[in-house]
């Protein structure tokens, strides 16, 4: 989608500290961590939240899972992480493209509450 940001991330034209990318999906870090690390997974295809997931789409959720497991394996995650989706405007979502939050380090502050 071209006005979406995060669709500009995934293509290179806007620049982005890339963790990992396979043919199906990119995680790179947060431009504003709220966490000692704090990383975003988002699918390549464009869509616009979790609220849009679909039998026909939604095999990429998993495969999401199992690419932010392996990366806190590797980043040494033993302590434990979050994941979190924002949903709409009011469950905080500011960009619209899906995208999995992945937060971990003791002075995790966020989401408040
Ligand atoms: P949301 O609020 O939609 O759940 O999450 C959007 C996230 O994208 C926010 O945590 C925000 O800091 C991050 N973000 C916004 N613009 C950029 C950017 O240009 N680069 C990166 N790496 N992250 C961004
Ligand atoms: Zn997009």
């Amino acid at each position: 989608m071209s006005d979406c940001l995060f669709c500009k991330i995934i293509s290179g034209e806007i620049p982005s500290k890339k963790i990992y990318e396979d043919e199906l999906v990119y995680a790179f870090y947060d431009i504003d961590p709220q966490a000692p690390t704090h990383f975003l997974v988002v699918p390549k295809q464009h869509i616009p939240s979790a609220a849009a997931i679909t039998e026909e789409n939604g095999a990429i959720v998993s495969h999401i899972f199992q690419v932010i497991g392996k990366l806190a394996r590797e980043m040494g995650f033993s302590d434990g992480f979050r994941v979190v989706s924002n949903v709409g405007e009011q469950g905080g979502q500011t960009v619209f493209h899906l995208h999995f939050h992945v937060l971990a380090g003791r002075d995790m502050t966020w989401p408040p509450g």
